[in-house]
């Protein structure tokens, strides 16, 4: 695994850790360290809007690690490249990120062990001054669930009180996996989660997941045999809800790559058109945040199967 590089300031001036050899980014692309792999490219293509008005802090989740690091990186260089079509790759700026060697980067690798306050307490004091460049701070808690409970209060004291320049990236497998309060802080962005990962879960529950699909696919089609399933017991466990919601994301992640839809309901999705699954990854995303919320997960389902039975109707319609 890649030796991670620390940027912090301790005394006002950037120290440098080195790296031992390379930056973590993929040796496949010569040309830019942005070649951006076509999973991803649709993620890309969304930092490259947000990068007019960049949120102060973003949570990628999904993907794998390497994945996330990335995209935050991309991210980081999209915001401090100054070529005419950023990122460019080649800049100073732009290389300075690939190695992760910038000075207004700063990386914390929860894969090099927990995240503790004293990391946040620096970010903090650093988040105090603009930034050094043109550009933003961009500030990446890489695997930000080893985010001790400490640190994590501590970083949402920073959150709260918002720098301009400063931008955080928090970055985690699945967003259930950190502080609601700290997601619900941050502009969320999924990531497309590898094709081969459905081999993690048992049968039983990837049948049961199947079958919520399948059921919400046929309530889009026909109106009916959603709310029986939701209703029953009066609530959906939260995990549950959860899961199906990803089982959604994912769904409309193969289906904006073109993937193979392996489930029941896959057809459905992959009849949408791409307007309608960035709208769908929207409500899927708002529903995931409201369920993370606390809000009742059979209500938050109720409700984005209402909301998708309603919109495909009007895109049909106009
Ligand atoms: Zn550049």
């Amino acid at each position: 695994m890649d030796r991670e590089q620390l940027v912090v300031s301790p005394g006002g001036q950037a120290s440098l850790t080195t790296l031992d050899s390379e930056p973590a980014i993929r040796k496949s692309s010569p040309p830019s360290p942005w070649a951006i792999p076509p999973r991803l490219s649709v993620l890309a293509g969304r930092l490259d809007r947000l990068a007019f008005s960049p949120p102060q802090a973003m949570l990628f989740e999904g993907g794998d690690a390497d994945d996330r690091i990335f995209m935050a990186l991309y991210w980081a260089a999209r915001l401090n490249c100054q070529a005419e079509v950023p990122p460019c790759g080649l800049c100073a700026s732009c290389i300075q990120i690939a190695q992760k060697v910038h000075l207004d980067l700063i990386v914390f690798d929860g894969r090099e062990g927990a995240i503790k306050v004293d990391h946040v307490r620096d970010i903090r004091i650093k988040a105090l001054e603009p930034p050094r460049g043109p550009g933003a701070r961009v500030i990446v808690l890489a695997e930000a669930q080893e985010l001790t409970i400490e640190a994590a209060n501590a970083l949402l004291k920073s959150m709260e009180e918002p720098r301009p320049g400063n931008c955080f990236v928090l970055l985690a497998p699945l967003r259930e996996r950190l502080l609601p309060t700290l997601v619900s802080r941050s502009w969320v962005m999924s990531l497309p989660w590898a094709l081969n990962l459905d081999g993690a879960a048992s049968p039983a529950a990837s049948e049961e997941m199947d079958q919520w699909l399948a059921a919400f696919a046929g309530f889009v089609r026909s109106g009916t045999g959603w709310f029986e399933r939701t209703a029953i017991k009066g609530r959906v466990p939260r995990q549950t809800a959860a899961g199906i919601l990803l089982a959604m994301e994912r769904e409309v992640a193969r289906a904006l790559i073109g993937g193979h839809p392996p489930s029941g309901a896959g057809d459905f999705f992959a009849c949408l058109e791409a307007r309608e699954l960035r709208r769908l990854d929207e409500i899927l995303r708002e529903s995931q945040e409201a369920v993370t919320a606390m809000v009742n997960p059979s209500l938050v389902l109720d409700r984005l199967a209402v909301r998708v039975y309603n919109w495909t109707r009007d895109f049909s319609s106009d």
